[in-house]
């Protein structure tokens, strides 16, 4: 009997804890549910169709999303696998690299950036931050390049670009590759370009959270050079030429047709998706603005921001407020607590000390953010952030 008597408990609890909402909708990170309800129908006769054709690997929806990715990225190739963190691995692996050559990368990112780099036997090479975007401090790269250094990793995190004018050109003076790890940012443009062109390969994943999420896991590796895309196809796909025929090393990494229909669904929304962030960033901040305990997400003049996360700075009493926030019915989250060169696993790469990375994670607050936030849920959220401060 408790099986049943349980779950109705807790949802009195909730309906409770949250009654002080005018509207009775829980507050979410990012609400799925509400953005499937409008494309259900869409989504639901595609993925019928996958099933009815079996066609579960490689179908026609795969290369079709391929297609229409590209064109919507205006990148030349798009290469699909299996989930962003294996985009990064393939993109290291087409580039000839030997073990112990050295790849520079922000300290503070999400781990899959540099976990790759040591599983292929790769040395990240930390660099801090800068406190304003969060993304990789450009003044820093130089002193960081070796004679080993091959590669330059910059991560747009949150949504918005890293600065690529002065990444590439420390790239082109030491000839070295740019992958862009754009997991957070599909849609932001640096100057005139995408995400995904402004280095030689560029990796995103469709990660269901993501900007661009599937319904399980994906990913795709953009680039404009053909030799790459042809060598970054062969490794994605065991390595071979031709069916049992394999020249190099490689991997299994494919994304499934299932999610492939989905994504040609949500890639014909993506713009409006970014719009709907984009408004929900500037409702946060216009109900903020008096709010001098946090500080607002920057936007740089020369990148676009896609608002995949909407992350606070507070520089005193961040987890205080978490909590106050969370008995209020409002989730939040820390994008990151801890920094990479500080983790158990990779900390033997560095003694160096991030302070800015550093200070960030014991700062940052992401707020709910999705393509489905209203309004009056965001004045909701930042009415009890003043609440907290000011009383
Ligand atoms: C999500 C993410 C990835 C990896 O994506 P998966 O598809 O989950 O493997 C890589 N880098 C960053 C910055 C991410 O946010």
């Amino acid at each position: 009997m408790w099986r049943l008597g349980y779950p109705i408990l807790l949802i009195g609890i909730e309906i409770i804890s949250t009654l002080d909402l005018a509207f009775m909708e829980k507050i979410q990170m990012v609400d799925l549910g509400s953005q499937y309800q409008d494309i259900k129908s869409d989504v639901d006769q595609a993925l019928q169709k996958v099933l009815n054709s079996s066609a579960f690997i490689n179908g026609q929806e795969v290369g079709d999303f391929s297609v229409q990715l590209s064109k919507w990225n205006q990148s030349a190739h798009v290469i699909t696998c299996a989930n962003g963190t294996d985009g990064l691995q393939i993109a290291l692996m087409a580039l000839d690299l030997n073990p112990g050559d050295e790849v520079i990368v922000p300290a503070f990112t999400y781990i899959a950036t540099v976990e790759v780099i040591a599983l292929l036997g790769l040395v990240p090479v930390f660099v801090d931050v800068d406190p304003n975007t969060f993304n990789i401090d450009v003044n820093q790269i130089e002193s960081k390049v070796s004679e080993r250094t091959k590669v330059i990793v910059p991560v747009h995190l949150y949504g918005q670009c890293a600065d690529m004018d002065a990444i590439n050109a420390i790239a082109n003076q030491n000839k070295l590759f740019v992958i862009e790890d754009l997991a957070q940012a599909i849609g932001s443009r640096y100057k005139d370009k995408k995400a995904g062109n402004n280095g030689h390969i560029g990796v995103t994943s469709f990660f269901p959270s993501k900007n661009l999420g599937c319904f399980g896991d994906g990913g795709a590796i953009f680039t404009n050079d053909d030799e790459l895309a042809g060598k970054i196809k062969m490794i994605a796909n065991h390595g071979q030429s031709k069916k049992y025929y394999h020249d190099i090393v490689g991997v299994n990494s494919r994304l499934d047709t299932l999610q492939a229909a989905i994504l040609n669904v949500k890639l014909k929304k993506l713009n409006r998706y970014i719009e709907a962030r984009q408004r929900a960033a500037s409702y946060y901040d216009q109900h903020l603005v008096d709010v001098s305990s946090v500080v607002v997400p920057q936007r740089m003049k020369d990148t676009t921001h896609v608002f995949h996360q909407y992350t606070l700075k507070i520089p005193g009493r961040r987890d205080e407020l978490k909590s106050y926030l969370q008995n209020n019915g409002i989730p939040s989250m820390i994008y990151y607590p801890l920094i990479i060169p500080d983790q158990q696993a990779y900390n033997h790469y560095t003694s160096e000390s991030f302070q800015i990375s550093k200070s960030l994670s014991e700062t940052v607050l992401s707020l709910p953010m999705h393509t489905h936030l209203k309004e009056e849920t965001i004045s909701y959220i930042c009415g009890k952030i003043k609440e907290f401060f000011h009383g």
